[in-house]
């Protein structure tokens, strides 16, 4: 059938099928323009309407054509790990002006934090943690794509790290165990590992922050990803009574949401 018709007929948002389409026969999304009469055969057709079924159960088009951009990189992705939002931008934004000489990624997921401040601040010595090994794997895999020198490690939190950096980052799990504001699709095939993280989301940003305020030699910043008004509030009163001499800020994303916690010494 020709690629014309295929987008006309399917049931999905013309995006979406360009998009499968274009990983199905390996081609550009404007290759798929200037030749809608290619016709495809049997066995990308059958591909193409897997993909096609899957995307209708609700798993993202990132994790189907195994790719994702976020600050401008191509990053791989799968099952292992989560697929990089735009609002964690804000991350490697705020590390960018602050031009660190060290950091620590702490659980780095696809590697996108990580890889994005290294791309952009080549003198900084980059180091990123996760507890999956299935998704260091990919974050190495990403690093090496991408051409940038970072140094991982398998570790729960900072449990097998043991020198100093400028800054702490985490993008950790945040979304409360029963939340009902979750998506469908990403609650059931996005990896919950990564997602969820007790009954109010904040169980491993604590168990970082209390790890943190331990070390003998503190960052001079800490920059945590989160999200809402609800835990802004538990987060700003836990974080000034185990920090009580830091300066703490809440950073809004695009839309306008509470999005980072950023501590500095
Ligand atoms: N922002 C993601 C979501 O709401 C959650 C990311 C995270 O837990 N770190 O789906």
């Amino acid at each position: 059938m020709k690629i014309s018709r295929l987008i006309k007929e399917s049931s999905l948002p013309t995006l979406d099928s360009e998009l499968l389409l274009s990983c199905v026969l390996q081609k550009s999304k404007e290759w798929l323009f200037t030749n809608p009469d290619f016709g495809l055969s049997n066995e990308l057709l059958e591909k193409f309407n897997e993909l096609q079924k899957k995307r209708r159960e609700g798993v993202s088009i990132a994790a189907l054509v195994g790719s994702k951009e976020f600050f401008g990189l191509e990053f791989k992705v799968n099952e292992n790990v989560l697929i990089p939002r735009p609002e964690t931008e804000i991350l490697v934004k705020e590390v960018l002006k602050i031009q660190p000489k060290s950091l620590l990624d702490v659980g780095t997921g696809s590697g996108c934090v990580a890889i994005s401040v290294k791309k952009n601040l080549s003198n900084c010595e980059v180091w990123a943690s996760d507890i999956s090994p299935t998704a260091l794997k990919v974050a190495q895999k990403n690093s090496q794509k991408l051409g940038v020198k970072i140094e991982f490690i398998e570790s729960d939190l900072l449990e097998k790290t043991s020198r100093e950096f400028e800054i702490i980052v985490a993008n950790l799990p945040y979304v409360p165990q029963n939340s009902v504001e979750i998506e469908a699709g990403v609650k059931k095939f996005e990896p919950s590992l990564a997602l969820f993280s007790g009954s109010d989301g904040l169980d491993l940003i604590r168990k970082l922050l209390i790890q943190i305020s331990k070390l003998s030699q503190k960052p001079k910043f800490v920059l945590l990803e989160f999200s809402g008004d609800e835990q802004t509030e538990v987060l700003k009163i836990f974080t000034s009574k185990i920090f009580p001499n830091s300066k703490i800020e809440i950073l809004l994303d695009l839309a306008g949401i509470p999005r980072v916690l950023k501590l500095q010494s």
